[in-house]
């Protein structure tokens, strides 16, 4: 028997309702697989400050380093919102992604066929969407220094090294070899010197990587055809401020934020996460979808623990899921037969992984 240790965060808002859901689908996995999973719970985000006064105590860093995966919920809310910066609960998530040095993230994008409707898309436009944005996580404008807000001015400074850029570009290529072998990488070139040391940076190292093919695009003709055509792309790279805007108007592509899950890695321990917040306005309530939670935690066990096989019962379980119409709240309007709560789609996918 193959013993994994979980670091567990559950955070706020709807956080600890779809993490429950997804440790539901682990524990049913470990019933017919050689693997078990031992979960320790960490706190991080408003909870963490209500109770130790930082959204990030030391102890949870120290845990989430010495096991062999994080799973993470989602934090945040309103109570939370007028703290100063460094106490706010996004600043311990950015800071447990510098202290795991987190620097990719990978974020797919898959459509399901039997929620084509969910989408503000045209379905055939978006059927049979399967692309991954690759986003660099740990440089780019939102750490770059110098920064200052003054009164009648402000500004911030987007930094890349060359270093950081071969580090994300090779994790694009690795990850095209293992897809459809095509790595678009977004930048905005003609503007921007740093964007130009991108570019050169990424053709650099494609050359290591003659299978896949290689293509440039200015972020704004991205954003673009992200939604004319999303089927033309399998892997895009790019940096943390353009990832951060493109891989959400990529969820979009599949019809509910719900649905989709991430995985950051880089360091020694990745971080697995839905793409979603805390959803402060349907926490407690029993309706949040647990989707995008249960798929990280199959992402977890296929990036994390190399146990392809687990997560592969867990993404045919969500598939058989949707099919016979069983919908959370958000997706209810696209093929239920019936409208389950929260604990509900977690029970189902549970029964199904452990068949
Ligand atoms: P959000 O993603 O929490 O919610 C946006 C909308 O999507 C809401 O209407 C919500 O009800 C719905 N939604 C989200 N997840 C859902 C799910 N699983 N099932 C059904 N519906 C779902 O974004 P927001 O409202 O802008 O932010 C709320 C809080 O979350 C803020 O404090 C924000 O800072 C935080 N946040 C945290 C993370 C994170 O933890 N990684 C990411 C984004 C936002």
């Amino acid at each position: 028997m193959k013993k994994y240790k979980i670091a567990v965060i559950k955070g706020d808002g709807i956080g600890p309702e779809i993490v429950d859901e997804a440790i539901k689908v682990l524990d049913a996995v470990s019933v017919n697989t050689d693997c078990e999973f031992v979960y320790k719970e960490y706190l991080m985000g408003g909870i963490a400050y209500d109770i130790t006064g930082d959204p990030l105590p030391e102890e949870t860093v120290e845990g989430c380093k010495n096991a062999d995966a994080v799973l993470f919920g989602a934090i945040g809310g309103e109570k939370w919102d007028n703290l100063p910066r460094d106490k706010r609960p996004e600043s311990g998530l950015l800071r447990l992604r510098k202290a795991l040095a987190l620097y990719a993230n990978f974020r797919p994008v898959k459509v399901y066929d039997e929620l084509l409707d969910a989408s503000t898309l045209k379905s055939e436009v978006i059927e049979g969407v399967d692309l991954l944005v690759m986003r660099e996580l740990t440089g780019g404008i939102y750490f770059g220094q110098p920064r200052e807000k003054g009164n009648e001015s402000a500004f911030n400074t987007m930094v890349y090294t060359k270093d950081e850029i071969i580090r994300i570009a090779k994790m694009a290529f690795e990850a095209a070899q293992k897809r459809r072998q095509k790595v678009c990488s977004v930048d905005k070139a003609n503007v921007l010197e740093v964007s130009q040391l991108w570019r050169e940076t990424v053709e650099e190292v494609a050359t290591g990587y003659p299978d896949v093919t290689l293509s440039h695009m200015y972020v704004d003709n991205a954003a673009m055809q992200l939604v004319r055509d999303p089927k033309q792309f399998d892997v895009i790279l790019t940096g943390n401020i353009f990832g951060d805007i493109l891989s959400d108007e990529a969820s979009m592509i599949s019809g509910s934020i719900g649905l989709l899950p991430s995985a950051s890695v880089g360091g020694v321990v990745g971080l697995y996460e839905p793409i979603h917040g805390s959803a402060p306005d349907i926490a407690g309530q029993g309706i949040a979808n647990p989707i995008a939670t249960i798929a990280s935690a199959s992402m977890m066990l296929r990036f994390a623990l190399a146990e392809e096989k687990a997560a592969d019962k867990i993404d045919k379980a969500i598939d058989q899921l949707l099919k016979e119409g069983y919908r959370t709240k958000d997706i209810s309007s696209y093929g239920a037969n019936e409208v389950c709560s929260t604990t509900e789609v977690g029970s189902i996918i549970a029964d199904y992984v452990s068949k």
